[in-house]
């Protein structure tokens, strides 16, 4: 069988203007499509409801401070969804600090759950993104609420290594037993997200693949990015995709599977005996802000253009004063046509984003 590595180091495009769900674009009406000045279609609406976490990973928080930033009452997060889904978005991802800790988040998936998306027949694509500590007892309930998939992000198999990571006793079996529940309640495949630091877990590729091949999961390995609280991301502290990719080879012979999406983030395969499946997200060594269809809305109600924007967006302020959905419509595509064209991540002058991941929402 061809070796995968010479197709994983070809380029992803990066400055082409996006497709986004070009397909479907001949829907009456799909001009009106939110899009940046790139080209770029948005999508794909991450909606954080907190910014408080019961885990303190030691890649993103620096385990002193709490929650910065406050939250919206739910219908003001509805009505936000709402406004981005009659502008053309058809993926929401709920998502935190832990999304799980918020109040009120059922209900907030009952009424997206009611929206249609504006310029595609399919259904709305509603995603959560949690550390799955309180998963195992929400599962049910969050799948009867409209939830279609979860994605837990799990940063070790080996249970020492994972409490280490998380700074939480316990937390591997307690996310284990939660992704085993969202698998049993339908919102599979779940993904598995993991976020390789050197020196810390990046003994545990292999074990990750052996994983995905028992449960039935996907396995996502995630580039570190600058996003930490702390001042401790190094270039050199990443894991890149093509040692990833050399490491699992080794285990069996990675076969490349296609993307799912135009604006899909993931380099997607699977082993020879086509069981088990791994992405590998790669934004530090082959970013892929060509084909970014995102945009995301902080706890606070902040929009935000990109994960290293050095300013946000108000939309509550406006909302609470009055202002109309036609007048926030235009503000939301004002705010977009201005999405910055990429990240800079490893280029001399790169600035930290102002807001760092778990305050944003990964
Ligand atoms: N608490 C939820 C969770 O753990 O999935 C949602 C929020 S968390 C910030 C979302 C994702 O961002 C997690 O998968 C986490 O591993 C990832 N993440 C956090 N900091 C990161 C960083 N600096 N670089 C890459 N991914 C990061």
């Amino acid at each position: 069988m061809a070796s995968v590595l010479p197709s994983i180091l070809d380029p992803l495009p990066t400055a082409a203007p996006a497709t986004g769900s070009d397909a479907l674009d001949a829907t009456p009406g799909a001009e009106a499509r939110l899009r940046d000045k790139h080209g770029r279609a948005i999508t794909d609406l991450r909606l954080s409801v907190t910014d408080r976490c019961n885990y303190k990973c030691v890649y993103c928080r620096t385990g002193n401070e709490g929650a910065q930033y406050s939250e919206l009452p739910i219908e003001e997060y509805a009505r936000v969804v709402r406004l981005f889904v009659s502008l053309g978005v058809e993926k929401v991802r709920l998502t935190g600090g832990e999304p799980l800790l918020r109040r009120g988040l059922l209900e907030l998936i009952g009424e997206i759950a009611a929206m249609r998306p504006a310029f595609s027949l399919e259904p709305l694509d509603i995603a959560l993104t949690t550390n799955g500590h309180l998963l195992a007892g929400m599962a049910g309930n969050l799948k009867r609420a409209g939830l279609n998939r979860a994605t837990v992000s799990m940063d070790a198999v080996d249970a020492e290594t994972f409490a280490r990571i998380t700074r939480v006793p316990g937390s591997f079996e307690r996310v284990r037993d939660g992704i085993r529940a969202a698998q049993d309640a339908g919102l599979g495949p779940v993904k598995v997200n993991a976020v390789l630091l050197r020196g810390f877990n990046d003994g545990e590729i292999e074990a990750f693949a052996e994983f995905s091949r028992n449960e039935g999961v996907i396995v996502r390995f995630i580039e570190w990015m600058p996003l930490e609280e702390d001042r401790t991301w190094t270039p050199e502290a990443v894991v890149r995709m093509e040692e990833i990719v050399t490491r699992l080879n080794a285990v069996r012979p990675l076969v490349a599977l296609p993307a799912t999406h135009a604006s899909e983030t993931a380099r997607r395969f699977t082993f020879d005996d086509g069981v088990g499946e791994i992405g590998i997200i790669a934004p530090v060594s082959h970013p892929f802000c060509g084909h970014c269809s995102r945009v995301r809305v902080t706890s606070d109600g902040k929009v935000r253009t990109c994960l290293f924007s050095q300013s946000d967006h108000d939309l509550v302020g406006p909302m609470r004063r009055g202002a109309s959905d036609d007048e926030l419509r235009a503000r939301i595509r004002k705010i977009v046509d201005r999405k910055e064209a990429r990240h800079h991540i490893g280029e001399p002058g790169f600035k930290k984003p102002s807001r760092s991941m778990v305050h944003i929402g990964g």
